[in-house]
């Protein structure tokens, strides 16, 4: 969605409110679950344009111990500051500069037109978490045998306790004989 700021950037000192809901399939590789949705604070002060506010959304990522897919809320703050150029007579009206312009093309080019859904991209990326779980105390996959331990138990489990137990019994059975003599 293409913003145009180019009433803002002309007028120092003007502010303008923008809520928004936009529909994003994915950003990368992550689906997103929820439209994304919030607000922006934009202002301009001579040569200088600020972007602030916030987004929400939901995104599903594979949960870092299972697989399974995992929802998690992706909240994120936006703060950006571009420098302008006031209209010049050959090229027409204000643009915004941007530092690295391959880097970030937040804006259309030669133009104070946001790009609305990069702004937003940008800002999800960092946002969403680096492990993902698909419940608080998801058991993950048993370390013998790969078994998925969301879905179903193991026979290794009893294994694992086994040894333990069989150390247990032997100490009992002593203590019991013991007690015989
Ligand atoms: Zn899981
Ligand atoms: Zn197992």
């Amino acid at each position: 969605m293409k913003i145009d700021l180019s009433d803002i950037v002309r007028v120092s000192g003007s502010f303008a409110e923008m809520p928004f809901e936009i529909n994003m399939a994915n950003v990368e590789e992550t689906p997103l679950t929820a439209p994304i949705t919030g607000k922006l604070y934009i202002t301009s002060s001579s040569h200088v344009l600020m972007i602030n506010g916030y987004l929400d959304t939901k995104a599903e990522m594979p949960c870092a111990r299972c697989g399974e897919a995992a929802f998690v809320d992706v909240h994120a703050d936006i703060s950006e500051d571009f420098e302008v150029e006031p209209p010049q007579h050959h090229t027409g009206g204000p643009k915004v500069i941007e530092d690295d312009v391959e880097e970030s093309c937040l804006f259309y080019p030669g133009t104070t037109d946001l790009n609305l859904e990069e702004l937003l991209r940008q800002n999800i990326l960092p946002a969403l978490p680096i492990r993902a779980l698909c419940t608080e105390d998801c058991p993950g996959l048993c370390t013998h045998c790969g078994t998925k331990l969301t879905k179903k138990s193991c026979p290794c489990q009893d294994e694992v306790i086994k040894p333990e137990w069989a150390e247990l019994k032997k100490i009992f059975e002593k203590k019991k004989t013991g007690d015989g003599n």
